[in-house]
């Protein structure tokens, strides 16, 4: 089956150095290879789509991206520059990849700014943001004109994880459980609910909001969000949904990336639909031929398959005139 894949990662030499700070999350070894994938698009990336059957991959700076660069003006002038690179790398092999834009969000009017350049002009299908931004969550008034932006443009921000501004105390002394094994789910969807809490999906009721790793495992708990919030301090907040569970149904989208396990692929798809689920592999971190063996293989039905598979991301990432060479 045709494949579409949404959180796939790159980096260029230049910005190799920003994910110094997650370096030592990870075994030298594997730390080692997957830095040599994420420079790599044609050598080892095509043949291993090739061989797994991945027709498509949807290509994004790698966490934590320029997000990390302290200075904003130089942050702006990166951004910029890796889209352009992305639009290239794009551009020689159109029936194969895809991208998302990469924003420096250190200038909130500057990054909306080049989400807009990154889609009407070169092609891209939306933007990755890693986490926060200097401290910074998107829930932040600052970033109600990206918000803006996206909606009116019509295209998802990808929140992907990184680590946190601080450790929280209950991580202290057990750097094993910091990294994606288990911190950056916490503060990811920790971060999605802020959006929902904080009015984000009410003033921009379009606004869509995609999560790797199959939601960060806010399917999981969608029941018990709803019925705590009748039961807690509401602290002033009216939804205008009702509950946390209106917004997560309507504004999130998943990606599959990163869990290739049918137990959390079943509980998203009756916790949030087929409609919301979308195909990724978190390559280089994960094995594309695991992922799409998954996904092959999954106990749902084909038209479920297809939507996860390609038909969702044709649709939200408005691909539909891209045609996989594998089709
Ligand atoms: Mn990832």
């Amino acid at each position: 089956m045709k494949k579409i894949a949404l959180e796939e990662h790159f980096v260029t030499p230049d910005l190799v150095g920003y994910g110094e700070g997650t370096k030592s999350i990870a075994q030298p070894k594997a730390w080692a290879e997957a830095g040599r994938r994420l420079l790599d698009f044609t050598e080892e990336r095509l043949p291993e789509m090739d061989a797994a059957g991945l027709d498509i991959e949807v290509l994004s700076l790698n966490s934590p991206g320029i997000q990390a660069e302290p200075d904003p003006a130089v942050a702006t002038a990166k951004a910029a520059t890796v889209n352009d690179f992305l639009a290239g790398v794009i551009a020689e092999n159109p029936s194969r990849f895809s991208g998302f834009c990469a924003l420096a969000l250190q200038d909130p009017e500057g990054a909306a700014d080049e989400l807009e350049r990154s889609v009407k002009q070169l092609g891209l299908r939306g933007g990755l943001i890693n986490a926060h931004t200097q401290g910074k969550y998107l829930d932040h008034p600052d970033f109600t004109v990206l918000w803006e932006r996206a909606q009116d443009l019509d295209v998802p921000l990808y929140l992907h994880p990184a680590n946190g501004v601080d450790t929280a105390h209950v991580l202290s002394g057990h750097p094993e459980l910091q990294g994606p094994m288990w911190s950056w789910g916490l503060d990811t969807s920790t971060h999605a609910l802020r959006l929902i809490f904080s009015g984000v999906f009410d003033r921009f009721p379009n606004a869509k909001l995609l999560l790797g790793h199959m939601g960060e495992a806010l399917p999981y708990v969608l029941w018990r969000l709803d019925s705590r919030w009748d039961f807690h301090n509401h602290h002033g907040i009216e939804l205008d949904l009702g509950y946390p569970s209106h917004y997560l149904r309507r504004n999130l989208y998943i990606t599959t990336s990163g869990v290739a396990s049918s137990a959390p692929l079943l509980c998203a798809l009756l916790a949030l639909g087929a409609d919301h689920i979308l195909f990724g592999t978190d390559y280089p971190f994960e094995s594309m031929q695991v992922a799409c063996d998954f996904i092959e293989n999954a106990p749902i039905s084909e038209a479920d398959r297809e939507k996860i598979c390609f038909r969702n991301a044709e649709s939200l990432l408005h691909l539909d005139s891209l045609v996989g060479s594998r089709r």
